[in-house]
């Protein structure tokens, strides 16, 4: 265990770009604490920014970013789904800095090109390079991303071939160098909860491709924060096993990074995979209740596709008394809100 005035030592010998505004808020949710019987606090990660529609990809980006200006990259390509918030925010992060984005979008729910909604607006805004790759007769999601990364590839040869630095950013920006986001982020919280005097006994959070439950854990490690963590999945990752094997994998490659010579074991990662169902950007009755229950009670948005599921699972914790009565239990807010302004199929019966 070291102090946070360490570890950011060690974090700040690793290229980064400032994205955001730091440290995001972090505070009691009284109105719900006092309606469930447990101490509830959130860490405001939805205002990451640096515009209104930050999340946990700028976390990542900050370093991702960081490694392609030391790389002198002038383009930057990478992949999700067409309302990825990855994408959305991979775009502007690389536009302010001078680097070329390009995004290969697998179009799980069809955009309708006579209407386009939210992060896909915002791509456009931006004048991101947009290629939507549709969904081909029986393919599924998982195909189709694939089909986009070699896409990516071939069109990653062809500049590179033209004499154009790239730099790839996998799906959600999980690799090593995006996973040091939150390991950042919990030497920014250690900090924060030893100005507020508090520990956790569980931290919640929504998880997709990994590399945020992987710097978490990373993080957890380094500033001996003993809180379990339970990343709560947003779409099916399969094998829970063979997910957090790898999530280990991007917590270890993050920690020596850092030339720290910590590391965490696949078995510390609690993978809860109750809560995505009916399937990714599909929304459910329990993200719906979560999502009107955090707007009407204390303000704040959620949405259907991560963060309001990610919710639901830690209400259902609390109801189920698997997180006893009187716990300190932390939130970490996501992002994801821009989904609110998504297509029909994504948002639900919401309102
Ligand atoms: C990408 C994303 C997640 C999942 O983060 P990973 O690092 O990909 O696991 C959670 N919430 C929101 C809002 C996201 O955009």
């Amino acid at each position: 265990m070291i102090s946070v005035k360490e570890a950011k030592a060690m974090i700040a010998s690793v290229p980064k770009t400032q994205l955001g505004f730091f440290p995001t808020p972090f505070y009691r949710l009284n109105r719900l604490s006092d309606m469930f019987g447990v101490n509830m606090w959130i860490k405001r990660d939805d205002f990451t920014g640096s515009n209104l529609f930050g999340g946990n990809k700028t976390r990542k980006l900050e370093f991702l970013i960081g490694k392609a200006l030391a790389e002198g990259a002038e383009c930057v390509i990478t992949y999700g789904a067409t309302q990825s918030n990855h994408a959305m925010q991979t775009i502007w992060a690389a536009t302010k800095n001078g680097i070329r984005p390009v995004v290969y979008l697998a179009a799980v729910v069809p955009p309708d090109s006579s209407d386009i909604r939210a992060n896909l607006l915002l791509d456009r805004l931006f004048e991101a390079e947009i290629h939507i790759v549709d969904l081909k007769e029986g393919e599924n999601f998982e195909q189709a991303e694939y089909r986009s990364f070699e896409m990516g590839k071939e069109h990653i040869a062809r500049l590179e071939a033209e004499g154009t630095k790239c730099s790839e950013i996998p799906m959600g920006g999980a690799n090593e160098c995006g996973s040091l986001g939150y390991l950042n982020a919990m030497i920014e919280l250690a900090e924060q909860m030893e100005a507020e005097e508090i520990g956790f006994e569980h931290l919640y959070h929504s998880s997709g491709s990994g590399g945020t439950a992987a710097g978490i854990m990373a993080g957890r490690r380094l500033m001996g924060l003993d809180m379990k963590v339970h990343s709560v999945t947003a779409m099916d990752v399969g094998d829970g096993n063979g997910y957090a094997k790898r999530a280990a994998e991007l917590a270890n490659g993050a920690l020596k990074l850092i030339g720290s010579s910590d590391t965490v074991d696949a078995s510390e990662f609690i993978i809860d995979q109750n809560h995505y169902a009916p399937g990714y950007e599909c929304p459910s009755k329990d993200a719906t209740e979560a999502i009107r229950l955090l707007a009407k009670n204390e303000g704040i948005l959620t949405d259907p596709v991560y963060s309001g599921k990610a919710f639901a699972g830690m209400l259902h914790d609390i109801r189920s008394g698997a997180v006893a009565q009187g716990s300190n239990v932390l939130f970490v807010h996501t992002g994801g809100a821009t989904a609110l302004f998504a297509e029909k199929e994504i948002l639900g019966n919401l309102i």
